[in-house]
């Protein structure tokens, strides 16, 4: 969930092997591990959380999401079935499995 929207339904394997929106992929990326030296994800840089109360229009995920388009600004993605995984994300085909990486590049408000 993100600002109190679902973003993914998937089975726990499923989502933990291939996370699909990129709200999951942060999150799983944000996962403490206790060596540093034995991380296998690149540090999630800071970014600031909407107000819950005013929230960005479109997909509420979009200030922070590196992926984001003009399309996310203006239309509120809903879950649909992408790979066996519903999914809340206008370009959950496009995305990269395992791009945690992606979170190493500050994103560019809309
Ligand atoms: S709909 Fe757009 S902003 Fe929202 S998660 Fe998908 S790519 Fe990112």
């Amino acid at each position: 969930m993100y600002l109190g929207r679902i973003v993914e339904l998937a089975p726990k394997a499923a989502l933990f092997a291939a996370p699909r929106h990129p709200y999951t992929q942060l999150l799983l990326a944000s996962e403490p591990r206790p060596v540093p030296e034995a991380r296998d994800r690149p540090p999630v840089p800071p970014s600031e959380l909407p107000s819950p109360l005013d929230p960005p229009s479109g997909c509420a995920f979009r200030t922070r999401c590196p992926f984001a388009d003009a399309r996310c600004a203006t239309e509120l993605p809903v879950l649909r079935q992408v790979a066996g995984t519903a999914v809340a994300c206008h370009h959950a085909e496009l995305i990269p499995l395992h791009s945690q990486s992606q979170f190493q590049v500050r994103h560019v408000r809309n």
